[in-house]
Formats: C-alpha cells, structure tokens, sequence
C-alpha cells in the first residue's frame, strides 16, 4: 500500500453523487478510491449504494434518490451495476427483477449518453485511421425501443390512425393491404424529446470543441427520419456563431455516408444517432477501438447534469474467479476515467483549476503507465508493440498511484 504523501489535498469546492455498484465493478471501485483519489482530493461525497442487494433492501428507492441526489449536485459519478433477468433474481434471492438502474436514472435526469474511448499510442484500434476518439451520442427515446407490433395471420388492411384530442378531423393512413400473412409495427418520436437530444448533442460538442454530426436516411423517411434532421438543423442554426468561434461544424449526412465517413475518418466527432443506429453502432465503435475497458461514458442532462461512468457491466465472470481466492486482472481505466471526468466537470462547474489539474493529471498517469507498458489482460492481448506480461488488478492501480504520486 502507498502511504498518503500530500501534506495538503485538493478541495473540491461543492459536492459529488457517488453511486456504488456490484461485483467486479465494486471491487475495482472501492481499490480506486483508497488509491487514487482519497489520499489526493478532499471532496463532499454524497454517497447511494446501489449493490443489488441494497436496491432489493429499499424496493429502489435508493436507485431514485440517487437520481435526485444528481440533480441537486449537478454532478455524479457511478459504478457499474447489475440489471437483473430471471437468473440474478435466483443468484442473490431477489424479491423481484428490478429495472434497470441506468434507465430509472436516465429518465429522471431526461438525459443523453455519450461514450467516448480512451486512446493510448500502443493501443491500436481495429481501424487504422482512426487517430482521435469517436464520440457516439445516442437518442434513448421512442422509436423501436418504444414501439407495438402486430402478426397478421392473413389478408386484410393495416392503417395508421391519428385521433386529435379535442375533436378535430381523425387522420388516416393505408399502410398495406395483406394478400398473405406478414408483420407490422408502429412507432412514435415526440418533439420535446428529439430536440432535448439535439440539444444535449450540441452543447456536448461545444465543450469537447468537437464537430457535431447526424445521420438519418430522410430519402426514404421523408417525415419520420426529415423531423429529426429539421430539428436538428433548427437547433444547430441556433448556435451557429458560437459554432464558428470554437471553430467546429455541424454536418448532416445520409446515414451510410455517415458509416462511410466515419470509417474513413481519422475520428474526432460526435457522432449523434438515432436510438437504434446508437445501439449498434456504438458497439461497433467501442469494438474498433480495443477493449471495453477503455470505454467511457456520460449521461448529460438538457439543463446540463452529469453522471460520469464506464460503458461495461459488472465484469461478472472476472468477479466469480476473485471469489474463489484467483488473481485477477480486471482493467480498472473507464471507471478511473468515470472519476476523472466528474472531478473535471466539478472543476468546470465550480471554477477551481486545481481539481481540473488533478484530474488531468490522473488521466496522464494512467495513459503513460499504459505506454509504459504495463496494463491488464484485456490491453496486453492487443498492445503493439506487444508485451510479455500483464498486470493484475491491484498492480495495475499501484503502478497508476506511483505516477501520479510523482507528478503531482
Ligand atoms: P461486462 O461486465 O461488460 O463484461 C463482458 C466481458 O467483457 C467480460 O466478461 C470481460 O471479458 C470483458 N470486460 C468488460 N469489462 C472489462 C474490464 N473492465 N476489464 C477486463 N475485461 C472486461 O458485461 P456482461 O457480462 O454482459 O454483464 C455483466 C453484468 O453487468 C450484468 O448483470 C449486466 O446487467 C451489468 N451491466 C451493467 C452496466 C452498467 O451498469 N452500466 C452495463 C452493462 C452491463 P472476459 O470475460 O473475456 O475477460
Ligand atoms: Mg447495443
């Protein structure tokens, strides 16, 4: 263990929502907050445990006071937690199969997440241009997430019916008349929702002096896909001269130029999706640069609340092996990021360039202990140039605190 050497630590001036959560992500949570942020950062942590046992324990309750504890700080920073299916309520004796965490908290907050990689030189990604992080932000509202489907088991006539409150004129549609069985689905957007998105995207792009672009295939979706590309074309003419003096663009594309574009890119966009394009391509885009480990993630408020975390789950299979006594090597980097980015933004917010600092410099020493060559399983299994060992857990962390223990 590394003794505490600053005889004075950094204060961070207003508070901070800490959300803990489960297994592996709990573990790695707890090792960095003794290691790397404890002995450096003077903070007011509100703390809300929300291990699965402890959401059992309250019926969730915590889950949405942690919500509300976000909205009252501004900024928070959360662990990874366990969504549980029929199996996790048998494994910890559940009294029912919670909602997600993540999506309790992001309805409170109506928030939008963004996930960003992590680059380090010897880690390349999949794709050899890319050079500088592609940042997806994905609509979590409506469409197929929130749609209704119906099997037709022979012929007849499907409509799209809209029925106006207050009486006015029934509106209707023909979709298709069925000689044969077949499929159809209706789905829906809300203007509220899609321009708190635009926004959200927008002021994301200008604090990371980012160009902002949008994709849709409004050739083929001439309403439903040309609704998302006017708003955001509205909103983004609103900023157009704070655009210019940061010197970024917002583009629209057609969605497979989109792909195109950013395969053949060198990165360093925002890349805001529709909510299923988000979903799949954000896999795509974390898969193409390494590891989820070096996945970080953001959930951003329209009015402007954070809550910083990692992009992976709880690492369970990691967890079911340190439970058995055996030496992990579980990457520790997004959580540490998650950290980070809620120092940084609390910094921002509150105007104190030394907890800016410090967490800048816990960004540095975690990408040159990378460099360096030392790193976790994950990392070592595609670092270039290669190397002949990995770290555990533990080590990894220590090596990190020795760094910054030293630049600071
Ligand atoms: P996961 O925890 O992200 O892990 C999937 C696999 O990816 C791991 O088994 C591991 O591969 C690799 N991996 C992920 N993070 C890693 C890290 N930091 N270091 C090294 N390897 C890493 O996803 P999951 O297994 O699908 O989900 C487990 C639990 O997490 C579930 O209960 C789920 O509900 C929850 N979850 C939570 C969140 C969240 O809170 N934001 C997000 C996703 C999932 P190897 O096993 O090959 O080493
Ligand atoms: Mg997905």
């Amino acid at each position: 263990m590394l003794e505490v050497v600053l005889s004075e630590k950094i204060r961070v001036k207003n508070p901070l929502v800490e959300i803990d959560g489960d297994e592996m992500a709990r573990i790695i949570w707890h090792f960095i907050k003794e290691k790397l942020i404890k002995p450096f950062v003077d903070v007011d942590i509100r703390y809300y445990d929300l291990s699965i046992t402890n959401r059992d324990r309250t019926d969730d309750q915590i889950t949405v006071d942690a919500a509300y504890a976000i909205r009252e700080a501004g900024v928070g920073v959360k662990c990874a937690t366990i969504t549980p299916n029929a199996a996790r309520v048998e494994e910890y004796k559940l009294k029912k199969q919670w909602k997600s965490p993540n999506g309790t908290i992001r309805s409170i907050l109506d928030g939008t997440v963004f996930r960003k990689p992590i680059i380090m030189k010897n880690i390349p990604p999949m794709v050899r241009r890319w050079k500088k992080p592609i940042i997806i932000g994905r609509h979590a509202y409506g469409d197929i997430y929130k749609n209704v489907e119906l099997v037709v088991d022979g012929p007849g006539r499907a409509e799209l019916v809209f029925i106006p409150d207050g009486g006015g004129e029934k509106r209707v549609l023909n979709i298709h008349e069925f000689k044969c069985p077949g499929v159809i689905m209706g789905m829906h957007n809300t203007e509220d929702s899609v321009r708190s998105f635009a926004k959200a995207c927008i002021n994301y792009a200008l604090g990371e002096k980012q160009d902002l672009w949008f994709g849709a295939k409004d050739t083929i979706s001439k309403k439903y896909h040309g609704f998302f590309r006017d708003i955001f074309a509205d909103e983004a003419e609103k900023v157009k001269d704070r655009f210019q003096e940061n010197g970024i663009h917002y583009r629209y594309f057609l969605i497979d130029d989109a792909v195109a574009q950013v395969m053949k890119s060198e990165g360093g966009m925002l890349w805001a999706c529709m909510n299923y394009d988000g979903d799949v391509m954000s896999d795509m885009v974390a898969t193409g640069f390494g590891s989820l480990g070096l996945m970080a993630s953001v959930l951003v408020s329209p009015d402007g609340k954070y809550e910083f975390e990692a992009a992976h789950g709880t690492v369970v299979r990691h967890y079911y092996e340190h439970l058995k006594g055996n030496p992990t090597s579980t990457n520790s980097i997004a959580s540490i990021f998650a950290w980070t980015g809620a120092l940084s933004k609390r910094g921002d917010i509150d105007n104190t360039p030394d907890v800016l600092k410090f967490a800048e410099t816990l960004e540095n020493a975690v990408i040159s202990t990378v460099e360096s060559g030392i790193m976790t399983k994950d990392l070592m299994l595609i670092a270039d140039p290669p190397v002949d060992k990995y770290a555990l857990t533990e080590e990894f962390l220590d090596a990190v605190a020795g760094r910054l223990k030293k630049a600071l």
